[in-house]
């Protein structure tokens, strides 16, 4: 997760410093937004199922909540740092910040590797995490959900040990719950539904007709699937999909010129987005090798996969047809990559805009628990349109405006409001 060279949090920081230095913030502002608010650091002692005691690390970060209770994922991994986490949570309040909801950024975790636990050791290490943080966390103060490596069923452990103690029922403590015991209708497909409501504004503002373009997909989990859904609904034709392939340790693009059929394939996808490399021949797919999904002649790029992805040795090939680019995953483009796309010309969605869908939708079961009253999957989907489709305009309203690439006036538009919300509360 971190290396010696490369400390998220020191890119986070540099990000921060440089939209500060445009935005021109006072001092104290800068000081406090480039530092998260509060950390917790913990230890999560574990009776394992061999008898032995275990102590786990345990962490939590709210980087800031002037604009509404800390919001983020708690991830479980062997590499885990806190100054991933300090980072993490700082991209969730440009994130919560940027689609205008009333949360700030939060962020945590436990050093672990389920693969190598019990599901009894898990649940241990869920309560555990929060019986040592109950009295910092809460539906009004710093709301978790899951992350990397873990669930609902890790989510509903924690929601247990909180209601415990604290003696009643807040649903709203915690979100990615299953649909049923608190979960939102709509969630599964948010994120990917998301990147589509904004790509398809971006392609009107361009006087471009969805139905002429096409797309190559990197990626084909939970936000590709449901981005290509909708893409395809609205009458996109997605021609290329890149997946990893478990067995052969090695990445593969599939591509139909005339256009994947998404029910076609989803048949022969595992459930962790693999797609079967003989199935799909004998469907009459193309099988390249995988970084193949940037070269082809579409007019969209969606890399939904990883990070790091579009980087200075590849961006060259990505074809001069290729006019715009929705980021799914996370930090897919490296800042090397990030100008040359710039100085081409391409219209960037970034990712802490274009995947915001997924916290969006988080914050809507979080509504609804509170409420304790659940609407029906349109209404929620209709809500995230509204919220991506204005969070989207407004980014690239500014961009237009004051000639910026979209990146920079994202970060610009979310950095301001906590600026602004930090100001009017009197902190600095
Ligand atoms: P997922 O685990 O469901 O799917 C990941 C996909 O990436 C799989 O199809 C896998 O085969 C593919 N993949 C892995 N390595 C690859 C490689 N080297 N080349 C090509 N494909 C590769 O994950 P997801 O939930 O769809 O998330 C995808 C990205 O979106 C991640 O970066 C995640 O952090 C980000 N994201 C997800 C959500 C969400 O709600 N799921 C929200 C915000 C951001």
């Amino acid at each position: 997760m971190e290396s010696k060279s490369y400390n998220p949090f020191n890119v986070a920081q540099a990000q921060f410093d440089k939209v500060a230095e445009m935005l021109e913030l006072e001092d104290g502002v800068r000081e406090l937004l480039r530092e998260p608010m509060r950390e917790y650091q913990f230890t999560i002692p574990v009776r394992m199922d061999d008898g032995s005691v275990k102590v786990f690390k345990g962490f939590r970060v709210q980087h800031n909540d002037a604009r509404g209770p800390a919001k983020g994922g708690n991830r479980f991994h062997p590499l885990e740092t806190i100054d991933t986490v300090r980072a993490l949570s700082m991209w969730m309040t440009w994130k919560c910040s940027v689609v205008d909801i009333p949360l700030g950024g939060g962020k945590g975790g436990v050093v672990c590797d389920p693969h190598h636990l019990s599901a009894q050791e898990q649940e241990q290490i869920c309560r555990g995490w929060v019986r040592q943080i109950a009295k910092n966390v809460g539906p009004l103060l710093d709301v978790p959900a899951p992350d990397v490596m873990t669930n609902s069923q890790h989510m509903l452990w924690m929601l247990d040990e909180f209601e415990t103690i604290n003696g009643g029922r807040f649903p709203g403590f915690i979100t990615g719950k299953p649909v049923g015991m608190g979960g939102s209708l709509g969630r599964t497909e948010a994120t990917g539904y998301g990147l589509v409501y904004t790509l398809r504004e971006a392609l009107r503002e361009h006087g471009i007709d969805i139905t002429s373009t096409k797309a190559s997909v990197q990626g084909f989990g939970n936000v590709a699937q449901y981005a290509v859904k909708l893409y395809t609904e609205l009458g996109g034709k997605t021609i290329s999909i890149s997946c990893w392939n478990q067995a052969d340790k090695t990445s593969y693009t599939f591509r139909k010129k005339a256009g994947i059929d998404l029910d076609e394939l989803l048949a022969i996808t595992d459930k962790f987005g693999g797609i079967d490399k003989a199935k799909a021949e004998e469907c009459g797919y193309e099988v390249l090798p995988g970084e193949e999904w940037l070269e082809q002649d579409v007019d969209i790029l969606i890399p939904t996969a990883l990070e790091n992805q579009i980087h200075r040795d590849n961006v060259d090939k990505i074809s001069t047809r290729v006019k715009f680019i929705a980021e799914g995953a996370n930090g897919p483009t490296t800042p090397e990559a990030d100008e040359v796309l710039k100085s081409r010309n391409v219209f960037v969605i970034p990712d802490f805009l274009a995947n915001a869908g997924g916290v969006t939708c988080s914050y809507f079961e979080q509504v609804q628990c509170n409420m304790n009253y659940f609407w029906e999957k349109d209404e929620v989907l209709e809500k995230l349109d509204t919220k991506m489709t204005s969070a989207f305009s407004a980014v690239s309203e500014l961009a237009r405006k004051k000639k910026l690439y979209m990146r920079d006036a994202a970060y610009i538009i979310a950095i301001d409001r906590v600026a602004k919300d930090v100001k009017a509360r009197g902190w600095v």
